[in-house]
């Protein structure tokens, strides 16, 4: 065998195994004949091993193919679900439930829905603490209620009575005309720091569309005979509308004196509309503790906090 062909089969070997080339048995000199028998088949053996060497590798290179486009691919997935939890975190926040705590609480209630961005950024926000006003001639509100039909609903938030029309105020030389009002536990507004145990919020709206909360504090004492009326009436279920048969008369919620503060705020709840006018009454009106002890079954809680008055005018009776 020729050194140059046994040199050949020992690299192919090397190749192929990996490792350093088995000594090759040197052949016994044969004759001619047998010589260049024994050449052809040493070609076969190369031309075989060559052959399986190129396999081998054809198959490494495919295989890195493979886990190129594997890799390709989960980066592409990665990058699309980044691409998904960016594109969530943009997207308009349109929701629609809101609470009194936790994490949907009046802290957050700006990142529900981005219709309700003045709850966390307005300055001109509702309730407030009242203090510091400025003491003057206030005009006397003027309230033109009469017994009316009404509708009652638990809404999840408070006690919601809305009345029939035809129940007008007049203040500041605009009329507003009464929508609904409802209950907070405790007080959402607070005079010198203090609130009371509960409080009727009555919403009235002007042709224009603008908003006067008059503001009725409740504080323990004898029964308060509307809050009976509507107490009595209570539906059985959430967001179950009841429309009693009977009149109610808006005018037994307002207290005997009529001195009032007044300030520019904005809704106690979500969208936390700015431009309201509030009339908050002075003189608190009494509940009896049963009726509290009523309401507070239904909401122990249903108060926003007070926020910063930010340098507001607040003006009050003399
Ligand atoms: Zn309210």
């Amino acid at each position: 065998m020729p050194d140059a062909v046994k040199k050949l089969v020992a690299a192919a070997d090397a190749q192929v195994a990996g490792h350093a080339a088995p000594a090759v048995a040197a052949p016994a000199p044969a004759s001619n004949d047998k010589e260049e028998d024994s050449e052809v088949a040493l070609s076969a053996k190369i031309a075989e091993r060559l052959a399986e060497l190129r396999e081998r590798q054809q198959a490494r290179a495919s295989a890195a193919v493979r886990a190129k486009k594997a890799a390709d691919t989960r980066r592409k997935q990665e990058e699309q679900a980044a691409a998904a939890a960016i594109a969530v975190a943009n997207a308009p926040k349109r929701g629609t439930v809101w609470s009194y705590e936790g994490e949907l609480g009046p802290a957050n209630w700006s990142k529900i829905n981005d219709g309700w961005a003045k709850c966390g950024t307005g300055n001109r926000q509702s309730p407030i603490d009242l203090r510091d006003g400025i003491k003057v001639n206030l005009e006397q509100i003027s309230f033109d209620y009469r017994p009316t039909s009404f509708s009652e609903v638990n809404n999840g938030h408070t006690i919601s009575v809305t009345v029939g029309g035809g129940n007008f105020i007049t203040v500041g030389n605009s009329t507003y005309e009464l929508q609904e009002f409802h209950f907070h536990r405790p007080s959402e507004e607070k005079i010198n720091g203090k609130g009371t145990e509960m409080v009727i919020h009555m919403v009235h709206r002007s042709v224009e569309g603008k908003i006067a909360i008059v503001a009725v504090l409740l504080e323990r004492g004898q029964p308060h005979s509307l809050v009976q009326t509507i107490w009595d009436n209570l539906p059985l279920e959430k967001n179950e509308v009841v429309s009693p048969s009977i009149v109610l008369d808006p005018m037994d919620a307002l207290p005997e004196k009529r001195e009032y503060f007044t300030y520019m705020g904005s809704l106690t709840e979500p969208p936390c509309s700015e431009g309201v006018l509030w009339l908050v009454f002075k003189q608190p009106r009494q509940a009896s503790p049963a009726q509290m002890a009523l309401f507070s079954r239904l909401y122990p809680l249903n108060a926003r906090p007070v926020q910063p008055t930010a340098g507001r005018m607040i003006k009050e009776s003399n």
